[in-house]
This record gives C-alpha cells, sequence and structure tokens, in this order.
C-alpha cells in the first residue's frame, strides 16, 4: 500500500503540530500495512520543513513550493495537493484537518478521483484492509469503517496522536511541477485581520478548559446582580491559568434575549450537544448545573472538576470527578489570588 502523508506549512515556516501528529499516525500505518510512504508538503519553506522530517522513515519526498502557494488559496491549494496526490501514486493520503486542508481537500479528492473523509480519529490496519474511525452523533457513536475506493483521502482530527518526533535530516525532496492557471492565482490574499491575543478566549491548544454557566448572570445571596464582577473574575482567571474559555448555551444565549451578560462571551464558546466538543487535559465548571446536553461536550476533557451552590448538581451525579460545593465568586477570587 502506498501511503501518502500530505502536509502544508504554516505561516512563519515549519509544519503545524497537526501535521506532525499525523504523522506519527500515517508512519504506524506503514509498519502495519508494510507498505511505502511518502511525504508530500506544500508552501513556503516546504524543502526545509521536509528535512526536519526526513527521518519519519519516507522513501520520497514531494513538494510544491511555488509562491502560488505561499499563502492559502483554495484555487491553488487544490491544484498542488491534487497534483501531489497524483504524482505520488498513493493509495491512501492522510492529512490534518486543519482550516485550510479541509477547504481544499475535498476539492482536490474530485480532480484526482478520490473519496474523502473528514474528522477522522483513529486509522488501523489489518494487512491490507485499512479501518478508520470517527463520531457521529454530536459524539456519541463510534463508528468504524473502511472503503474499497483507491485514492482514500483522510483527513485526521487534532490531537487524537502524539506530535511525531525525531531525527532532521536531508530529506532531498523533489519539487512536483504544477501548472497553476491566471484564473487559479485571480484571488489574492491582502492580509489578516485577528482579534488581540487576550480576546482570544478559546485555545484548544491549552491543558485547561475553563466554563462558565449561567449562574454568573443570576441574582447572589445578597440578592443583587454581579454580572461585572463575574467578568473581571474569569478573565482574571483565564489571563492567569492560559485558559480556553467555554460557556453553557444558557448563558450565551442571554445575549441574543437581549439581557446583560458578559460582553466576551459569544456562542463560539458554546459546549456541549449544539456546541463544541472540546479536547482538554484538565476542565474546571463554575456556575452551570452540568446537564446532559451540556456535558455530553465534556466527552474529551479527561479530568474534570465543578464549582457549584447546588450538591445535588448534574456534575455530581457522577458527571465530575471533584465537585466543590461552593461560591464560584469566592472560590475563583481565592484561585486568582493564589495564582496572583
Ligand atoms: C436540544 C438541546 C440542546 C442543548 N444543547 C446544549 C449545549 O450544547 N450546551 C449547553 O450548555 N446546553 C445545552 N442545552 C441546554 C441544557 O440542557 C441546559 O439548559 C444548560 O446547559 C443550562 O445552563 P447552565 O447550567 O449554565 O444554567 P442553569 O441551569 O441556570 O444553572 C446555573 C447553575 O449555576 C449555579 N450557581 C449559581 N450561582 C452560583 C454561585 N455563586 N456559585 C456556584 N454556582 C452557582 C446554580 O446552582 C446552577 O446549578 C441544550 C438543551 C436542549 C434541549
Amino acid at each position: 500500500m502506498k501511503i501518502l502523508a500530505l502536509f502544508h506549512t504554516q505561516a512563519g515556516g515549519g509544519l503545524p503540530k497537526a501535521a506532525l501528529e499525523v504523522l506519527t499516525a500515517a508512519a504506524a500505518l506503514k509498519e502495519q500495512t508494510g507498505g511505502t510512504l511518502a511525504v508530500g508538503i506544500i508552501g513556503q519553506g516546504a524543502a526545509e520543513a521536509a528535512d526536519n522530517v526526513a527521518g519519519c522513515g519516507a522513501a520520497s519526498f514531494l513538494t510544491v513550493s511555488a509562491a502560488a502557494v505561499a499563502q492559502p488559496r483554495y484555487a491553488t491549494d487544490t491544484a498542488a495537493a491534487a497534483a501531489l496526490i497524483k504524482e505520488s501514486g498513493a493509495d491512501l493520503v492522510m492529512a490534518p484537518g486543519t482550516a485550510r486542508f479541509a477547504r481544499c481537500l475535498p476539492g482536490a479528492a474530485h480532480r484526482a478521483g478520490a473519496q474523502i473523509d473528514t474528522h477522522i480519529v483513529s486509522v488501523k490496519a489489518e494487512g491490507e484492509k485499512v479501518r478508520a474511525q470517527r463520531w457521529f452523533y454530536r459524539q456519541r457513536i463510534l463508528v468504524s469503517f473502511s472503503r474499497t475506493d483507491r485514492p482514500w483521502i483522510i483527513l485526521a482530527d487534532a490531537g487524537v496522536n502524539a506530535p511525531w518526533q525525531g531525527a532532521a535530516g536531508t530529506a532531498n525532496s523533489r519539487e512536483a511541477a504544477v501548472n497553476f492557471s491566471d484564473t487559479d492565482l485571480r484571488t489574492s490574499v491582502i492580509g489578516t485581520r485577528s482579534p488581540a491575543a487576550d480576546a482570544q478566549t478559546i485555545k484548544p491548544d491549552v491543558p485547561l478548559l475553563f466554563v462558565a454557566g449561567a449562574g454568573w448572570t443570576k441574582k447572589q445571596k445578597d440578592g443583587q446582580f454581579h454580572i461585572a464582577e463575574a467578568g473581571v473574575l474569569i478573565q482574571d482567571f483565564l489571563l492567569k491559568a492560559t485558559a480556553s474559555l467555554g460557556s453553557s448555551k444558557s448563558l450565551v444565549d442571554l445575549q441574543s434575549e437581549g439581557q446583560e451578560t458578559l460582553s466576551f462571551m459569544t456562542h463560539m464558546n458554546q459546549v456541549g450537544q449544539t456546541g463544541s466538543t472540546p479536547r482538554h487535559a484538565k476542565g474546571l465548571s463554575t456556575c452551570c448545573h452540568g446537564e446532559e446536553p451540556h456535558a455530553v461536550g465534556w466527552r474529551f476533557i479527561n479530568e474534570r472538576r465543578a464549582v457549584n451552590l447546588d450538591p445535588n448538581c448534574g456534575w455530581a451525579q457522577g458527571k465530575a470527578d471533584v465537585v466543590y460545593v461552593g461560591d464560584a465568586f469566592e472560590v475563583m477570587a481565592k484561585v486568582n489570588a493564589m495564582l496572583s
């Protein structure tokens, strides 16, 4: 079986962590199938990136580093990826599910006559037969499946494999010739706009998820709302602990209902059945009841703790490892003081 590990470089050069994770899986698959591995890299600095993973056991390294692919662009990325898939003659293509690849690889699959599956969390081989796994129905059903169509492109989720570590060297990479048409070059990236670092509350790569629930916006024991104070406590903690911010649905819904709430919270933060299912080593839930439609989004949080006034809250019903029965305003103020 011919396996192609297909990557792109990131801004500033080098391979993203998600690519190194896929390399671990591709190298393991090569061993399991007794097949061959090729590495294909698109983007600026592709040859240097190939040298950095020279010790991965790949028999060949193909690159597309033309100026046309220096920046992500659907048309040129699709053309480059399709060219590498065809040139490698791969049966199986493994690639990270980055934003850049999620956008262009379905188009590349069409051009290369390939099948493609996204959000794959595991790939294993029994002889020539390759089985992939992905979650369905909001991470409730894990499905193992196989395909006989070739080439088969597999876009892997981040965080499910350890990043590849190994010796750099001389990859002797070969630049593939890709003919980019004028139409391919029609769109140009004139700049990027990103929020200030402290406005980015969703951080998939940090160890800790901090979840705020609607309790932060409820009347507290003095009969008053303390929403501004809640905002300060939460943001202070996020900064000090470098945590990613999650929310319950009730809290983010308040905004659309016109109620005063935490201004830095959006629907993007919502964790749960109709929100996200982030992956972090630890999670701390505060002022959130831990109802099933919320807690299902914690499926990939390994160690779970919660702070709630209610000793019978959902977290205490076997959904958390530790529940602190207490006032989150007081607890987080103390935690922040300890972190200072
Ligand atoms: C089809 C469907 C899909 C849904 N999808 C999602 C989803 O994706 N994500 C999601 O989150 N929900 C989802 N829900 C809603 C979910 O069922 C709950 O209604 C929601 O999670 C409740 O949010 P909450 O726990 O923040 O608020 P509440 O239920 O209002 O709980 C607030 C909690 O704060 C505690 N509290 C108050 N003050 C303090 C304090 N000072 N210190 C400590 N604790 C305090 C209270 O004891 C209480 O437990 C869905 C529901 C349905 C029907």
